[in-house]
């Protein structure tokens, strides 16, 4: 059984050219004009991508599965377009052990529509100062490590962990953030943080710990990754850092690049992340990082919660935002549509970028041989973002009712249809 998918732009390498994709067992096996297969797939005028990669996503399972779980978190995956992504260890049992690594693993595989890469924590139960077992963990399916949520306080502890991490040839994920700094802070430091009369979160929570880090990773030679990067000092840093030879990457969410604390309408908790949203100075300095290539990747951060969760203003409410859903279209309509971005430029950052720096040779490129992950765009109509189309558990971004170019058509993982347009 072959499937064909006809007529598309297909966006191979570096180029988007017309023509057609030969899919037989799971598997990519003709690239070309004309091909033909058992079942066909009308792909006319319609942009068709890698499946793309995200890097950075929570799904709560185990633990709080009435916030999302492996099932609902692939699926809001599959329907934004991704293939692969990396799920955050900030569950409840964090894995901590091989054997609770095996069952996530295993998880993973059996409910997740789309490839689900399992990180492991760097300091057991990502507090403290233990580090587990990185050799197990990764036997059992650890793709890389990170305390998402929390910042390494101590340095001699992210030190040692860098030098197992290197040893062990696992990335290590930063969640930047001292803790003495952050201070328990919930808005940006700031005019709005002054308007709303609430807790500031000074920059330096963020830009002191990276500073930090860079010079352990240079020391250790470890693959060091930063989460969500978020001011124009965390870019000029790892600017130098890159120029100075360190192994390093940096992933940038798509709120930070969409909006500023400026834009923060209201007491609302929709706008309400970690790290918060900044300075348009900030803004644009992220916009520029990716353009310089200083920034690698874009990465959702997607973090569902409940209204509860989310109700009752800034100085409550949880932390994150979902982001699975929205990201292409918000990317391509407000920064390719109008020319900042390349649409090319807008691909390599969620495909072939983060599969590169994680290493993942099998994700993020649309090649013979190559597993038959593929999204396919409408980039020519207009729709609204509604809450009822959201297949996550979780509507807490404040993006819903952007009316934008760039819906998801249809998402394949290993050849099979995991995500249809409803009338598609
Ligand atoms: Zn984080």
């Amino acid at each position: 059984m072959s499937t064909v998918i006809k007529n598309g732009q297909l966006f191979i390498g570096d180029q988007i050219e017309s023509g057609d994709l030969l899919i037989e067992k799971g598997k990519i096996v003709a690239i070309g004009q004309s091909l033909t297969g058992d079942n066909e797939i009308d792909a006319g005028g319609k942009l068709v991508s890698p499946g793309l990669v995200d890097v950075h996503v929570h799904y709560r399972d185990p633990g709080q599965t009435n916030k999302e779980n492996v099932q609902t978190g692939s699926k809001a995956a599959a329907h934004g377009g991704f293939t692969t992504v990396g799920a955050m260890p900030n569950v409840t049992p964090v894995p901590n052990t091989p054997e609770l690594m095996s069952e996530m693993v295993k998880n993973n595989q059996e409910h997740g529509v789309v490839h689900i890469m399992q990180y492991g924590p760097i300091t057991t139960d990502e507090i403290g100062d233990k580090i587990p077992d990185y050799h197990g963990l990764k036997e059992a399916g650890c793709f890389a490590l990170s305390n998402d949520g929390k910042g390494v306080q101590s340095a001699q502890t992210m030190y040692l962990a860098m030098q197992q991490a290197k040893k062990n040839n696992l990335v290590i994920a930063e969640h930047a953030q001292d803790d003495s700094l952050f201070n328990l802070g919930v808005i940006n430091e700031g005019k709005k943080a002054e308007e709303f009369g609430m807790r500031p979160v000074t920059e330096l929570a963020e830009t002191t710990q990276i500073a930090r880090d860079l010079l352990l990773a240079q020391k250790t030679g470890v693959r060091y990754h930063i989460c969500h990067v978020s001011t124009e000092k965390s870019v000029a840093l790892v600017r130098l850092a890159k120029k100075a030879g360190i192994n390093v990457t940096c992933e940038v969410a798509p709120h930070h690049l969409l909006i500023a604390d400026y834009d923060i309408p209201a007491n609302d908790g929709n706008y309400k992340m970690n790290p918060p949203l900044r300075s348009k100075a900030d803004q644009q300095a992220l916009i520029e990082g990716l353009l310089d290539g200083t920034i690698d990747m874009i990465a959702t951060d997607h973090a569902p919660h409940t209204q509860e969760d989310k109700a009752g203003g800034f100085a409550k409410a949880a932390f994150g935002i979902t982001g699975s859903e929205t990201v292409f279209s918000e990317l391509y309509t407000y920064f390719v549509k109008i020319g900042v971005f390349s649409l090319t430029q807008l691909l390599k950052w969620l495909t072939a970028k983060p599969a590169e720096a994680f290493g993942l040779s099998q994700a993020g490129r649309i090649a013979l041989g190559q597993p038959a992950d593929i999204a396919i765009f409408d980039l020519n109509s207009c729709h609204k973002i509604a809450e009822a189309d959201y297949l996550s558990k979780g509507a807490n971004t404040p993006f819903t009712g952007d009316e934008v170019y760039g819906q998801t058509s249809m998402t394949i993982v290993d050849g099979k249809v995991v995500y249809q347009k409803e009338g598609n």
